[in-house]
């Protein structure tokens, strides 16, 4: 069984539709494909409406952007199954795609004394309500023949260490999680120690996350290193985490392909029966066992 629980559209920074993702995930051969864009759940009817149509399971997700008191250290949080009619959730999401427009903005404020492009050509990569980020920036990087594609975008210009960049606010990940409990659901940190991307969660951190009620961690995923990995596992076995595997698909955007790394049927199981609603779309759940 093929499960990937980890994949943007373009309701954030991927670059298909939803309903696009799904036939790609469909055409993958995957049984089971979760939606989780950045701090948003707008791409979910039409997502679930097209993964009806393929014949494939399909369940929501949301990548929520946290950060690390203190230590600046960027995380990012997946929730799973959780209600999208939790006030203080939506409010919370709100909040950071509201700070993402300003953030944005004040990168490309930055970036055009150097470089070609403005706010409308960053806005031209972006589909109405997209989640703003560096890669619509890096697209219109891209669009004005600055760099080739958004990798070599993030390699100088829009890395946190260069003289562009501006920190994105986001939740305390113990925050996170306990509202994404509150809203029903559970939280797996994404990509825990991909150590490429930038300094990763320490351990004293980590430990106060997982303390938190943290449910599971995104073992397999190809920007974790294989020692973090080590590490995960076993913190995932000493502590009763869910270990998960996936993409983080992001369609052109990034050379992640969908099912390149997967998620076992029981991981998936006891990921649901965290959640209120623990149930697939179009999947019957008992076959994960
Ligand atoms: P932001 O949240 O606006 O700081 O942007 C971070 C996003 O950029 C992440 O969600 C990644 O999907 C994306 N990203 C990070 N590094 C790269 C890269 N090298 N190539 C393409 N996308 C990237
Ligand atoms: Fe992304
Ligand atoms: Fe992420
Ligand atoms: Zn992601």
């Amino acid at each position: 069984m093929r499960i990937d629980l980890h994949t943007h559209s373009w309701v954030s920074d991927g670059t298909q539709a939803p309903a696009e993702l799904v036939a790609s995930a469909a055409a993958a051969d995957l049984d089971i494909v979760a939606l989780t864009d950045h701090d948003q759940s707008a791409g979910w009817d039409e997502a679930r409406a097209a993964a009806a149509a393929h014949g494939i399971g399909w369940l929501g997700g949301i990548e929520v952007t946290c950060r690390v008191p203190f230590t600046g250290i960027s995380v990012h949080m997946l929730a799973y199954g959780v209600s999208r009619g939790n006030e203080e959730l939506r409010a919370a999401l709100a909040g950071l795609r509201d700070s993402r427009d300003g953030r944005a903005r004040a990168m490309v404020d930055r970036l055009a004394e150097d470089f070609p492009i403005d706010w409308a050509s960053v806005q031209e990569q972006t589909q109405a309500g997209s989640t703003i980020g560096r890669p619509h920036i890096a697209d219109a990087l891209v669009a004005a023949g600055v760099v080739a594609d958004r990798t070599e975008a993030f390699a100088h210009i829009l890395s946190p260490r260069g003289p562009y960049y501006v920190g994105q606010p986001a939740l305390d990940p113990v925050q996170a999680v306990r509202l994404i409990h509150a809203a029903g659901g559970a939280a797996v940190m994404a990509h825990p120690v991909a150590g490429a991307r930038g300094r990763v969660i320490g351990r004293d951190e980590m430990l106060a996350v997982v303390d938190a009620g943290l449910d599971g961690v995104e073992v397999y995923h190809r920007d974790n290193s294989a020692e973090g990995r080590r590490e995960l596992l076993a913190l995932a076995s000493e502590r009763g985490l869910i270990v998960t595997g996936s993409s983080d698909y992001h369609g052109a955007g990034k050379p992640n392909l969908l099912g390149e790394n997967t998620t076992e049927p029981r991981a998936l199981l006891r990921l649901l029966e965290r959640t209120e609603a623990p149930e697939i779309e179009g999947f019957d759940a008992s076959e994960l066992r």
